[in-house]
């Protein structure tokens, strides 16, 4: 039955159409959408650390502290800091529950749920300034961390003793970005690597906030989308460029998760 009803209805034409279709999407089989996101106040909606300072034993980073590192790298700091809650017994899971209770920002556990969904079409970078420990302790939180490709970030790591030590990326020296790390440079290096595995990106969404934010949107082409965050830096120095230095890449401003998500649906 099924046999003679295709015979009837499937002419050659169409035939030929499906297979046309057919080589092209093997021909085209690599090409994906990246996603590129910022972690403090994009994916979640606070700085991480100002988050993890709340753990200070008495409540309140001693003052010496603060002075001993003034005219340091804050990474520095933050090592010195971790050093101080290991020495008062706070332990590095306590630490990092502690940091994964940290609040997402509205919807954007849908955004990282429906990537999830998707790894078909999308791929998903975390390009940040906090560190690799902290970020994965909130999407693993979350059952998360699969929707992720991989996280830039500054280094993180437990070592045996049950310490938790950080030290900066420290990779490129970049004027636009902070000295720690470019966020361009990062990006470009990673659509590269991937270029090499046969994946190619037909449009990469940036979705961020801050000044560090701006150099990988920068870099970014006509048929891309940066999502800056309403109210936050990242908008301010893109709405003050002037006309001949105006981003290629189409901006679309967001205020919660669900922005984002429905930029990335209109893809599907
Ligand atoms: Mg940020
Ligand atoms: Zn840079």
């Amino acid at each position: 039955m099924t046999s003679s009803w295709v015979q009837k209805v499937v002419r050659p034409k169409f035939l030929k159409t499906v297979v046309e279709r057919l080589a092209f999407k093997m021909a085209t089989k690599g090409d994906k959408i990246l996603s590129v996101f910022d972690f403090d106040e994009t994916l979640i909606d606070c700085d991480s650390d100002d988050w993890i300072l709340k753990l200070c034993p008495g409540g309140q980073v001693p003052e010496w502290m603060w002075e001993k590192h003034r005219q340091r790298h804050y990474m520095e700091f933050l090592e010195h800091f971790l050093q101080y809650l290991h020495d008062n017994g706070v332990t590095p899971k306590h630490t990092l529950e502690f940091m994964a209770e940290a609040p997402y920002t509205d919807g954007m556990e849908d955004v990282l749920k429906f990537i999830g969904k998707n790894r078909d079409k999308f791929d998903c970078v975390i390009a940040s300034g906090a560190n690799t420990l902290f970020i994965e302790a909130t999407l693993k939180a979350r059952g998360l961390e699969h929707a992720v490709n991989r996280i830039d970030s500054n280094h993180g790591h437990v070592d045996d003793k049950g310490r938790i030590h950080v030290w900066a990326y420290h990779k490129h020296v970049c004027t636009i970005c902070s000295a720690d790390i470019c966020k361009g440079a990062l990006l470009s290096e990673y659509v590269k690597e991937q270029a090499q595995k046969g994946v190619t990106y037909t449009k990469v969404v940036y979705v961020g906030d801050g000044r560090n934010d701006f150099c990988p949107c920068k870099g970014l082409g006509c048929s891309d989308v940066v999502m800056p965050r309403k109210g936050y830096k990242l908008l301010e120095r893109i709405e003050a460029l002037t006309p001949e230095n105006r981003l290629k890449a189409k901006v679309v401003p967001w205020e919660q998760g669900s922005d984002v998500l429905a930029v990335l649906e209109s893809f599907l």
